[in-house]
């Protein structure tokens, strides 16, 4: 694959793993919470466990519509039993039901006390007020028991979980109304650079849309924070350190794109030297060497590359993990795959890649080639990305055949061939 990057080994960036450390050894641990509505919790983050103050279900109930009986001769394979009456989910039969009796039950009805078995309607002839079976009926079958899903007692979602679809629905059917969640952190975001033009204005020569904002945008929309777009900054140290110092003072996180390099015009990195404190400011991965993160006051800062991929390799790698402690949850590390190589991948020795990968299965096994040009401008390349092929440092060369490990983005079956 052609690179026009020439990328020397710099001994003075700090490794991904290093640098993530740093990251989340200057990440205040969230505090403050705040009592909200069920309706309103989805994508919070649980500032308390939840317990379970009864079972789910509360009730033995039927898992079919059929008849719920009172069987004593198990071993038998034709049964008669008299109907005595109708129990329908929300309208119980409370009466008691005697030996060789049966109910009409129906799904998420209460099954009668003494009531050991539900068979299926579909097995079920009927005979005037008598119901017939001929087959084996077993005790229990077709019963649901309280607690089968979630017992008293049990501690149900952990403290730092994000709510999701699943975790409204378990909240609801424990009857929770309000649910503690930590408060929403401050993230704001800004672009620098003299080159760029917003979305609305027309394009002249030599200059660029500003597409890192909406990437930003897009990218900030999965964490439970309140968004602050600053827009553009020209690249004047004055003008950079003038927003720098408004923003950091109203947010607990700040992001800038561009500027943080060596270049002549990049002030970023002066910038937060002069307004606060660089933790450090050079990683060894590709895409994205030049990221400067410290804090300017008790604001967290992270002056991320102008080239847009790696804005989101060093979003996914790093500012993730800053945010998600923020927020309350824990980091977690990606989940990643060994997948076979379709095709031989080259690099330097001496930084981390994450290159742009498509993982598929094919005859059974998971495969990955890379998704096309690997330029960290080609933004292209990485929408048509499932996955990141991750190349340790001293990695030189990959052989078409060998194992990689591989870091997917949410797989779908479209991902496959
Ligand atoms: P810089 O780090 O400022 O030297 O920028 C590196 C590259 O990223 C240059 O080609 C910039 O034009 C480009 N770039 C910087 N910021 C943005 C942005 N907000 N949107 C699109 N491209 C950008
Ligand atoms: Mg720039």
């Amino acid at each position: 694959m052609k690179d026009n990057c020439f990328n020397e080994f710099d001994p003075n960036a700090l490794n991904v793993e290093v640098a993530l450390i740093k990251i989340l050894g200057s990440v205040a641990s969230k505090k403050d919470y705040e009592l909200i509505p069920l309706k309103k919790a989805y994508g919070r983050v649980l500032a308390k466990n939840i317990k379970s103050h009864q079972n789910i279900p509360n009730y033995k109930n039927s898992a079919m519509d059929g008849y719920a009986v009172n069987i004593e001769n198990i071993n038998d394979t034709k049964h008669i039993f008299k109907c005595v009456g109708e129990s329908f989910a929300g309208h119980p039969f409370e009466k008691s039901v005697n030996v060789n009796e049966a109910v009409k039950v129906m799904t998420g009805g209460m099954v009668p006390k003494k009531c050991n078995a539900v068979v299926m309607k579909e097995l079920v002839k009927n005979e005037d007020d008598k119901i017939i079976i001929n087959s084996k009926i077993f005790i229990d079958q077709n019963i649901r028991f309280p607690g089968e899903d979630i017992k008293k007692n049990e501690i149900v979602l952990l403290k730092g979980k994000q709510i999701d679809e699943i975790d409204m629905g378990i909240l609801a059917s424990l009857g929770k109304v309000d649910v503690l969640v930590y408060s929403k952190p401050i993230v704001g975001f800004l672009s620098t650079g003299d080159e760029l033009v917003s979305v609305n204005k027309p394009l002249k020569k030599s200059q660029v849309y500003d597409s890192n904002r909406y990437l930003l945008l897009g990218l900030l929309q999965k964490y439970p924070i309140k968004i602050k777009d600053y827009g553009v900054v020209k690249d004047k140290m004055l003008l950079i350190e003038k927003k720098l110092s408004l923003a950091s003072n109203e947010c607990d996180v700040l992001l800038t794109t561009g500027g943080v390099s060596v270049g002549d015009a990049d002030f970023v990195k002066n910038a937060l030297d002069k307004l606060g404190r660089i933790n450090f400011w050079k990683i060894a991965v590709k895409p994205g060497r030049p990221l400067a993160f410290g804090k300017i006051k008790k604001c967290l800062f992270f002056g991320l590359p102008g080239n847009p991929v790696s804005v989101v390799v060093t979003f996914n790698l790093f500012v993730n993990a800053a945010i998600r402690k923020l927020t309350g949850q824990k980091y977690s590390p990606s989940l990643s795959v060994t997948a076979r190589l379709e095709s031989e991948i080259k690099k330097r020795k001496g930084r981390k890649e994450y290159k742009r990968g498509i993982l598929s299965i094919k005859n059974g096994k998971l495969t990955v080639k890379s998704s096309g040009a690997q330029g960290s401008n080609i933004l292209s390349s990485l929408k048509d990305a499932n996955s990141y092929i991750e190349l340790t440092e001293n990695i030189k060369e990959i052989k078409k055949g060998e194992d990689v490990k591989v870091i997917p983005f949410v797989l779908t079956s479209e991902h496959y061939e």
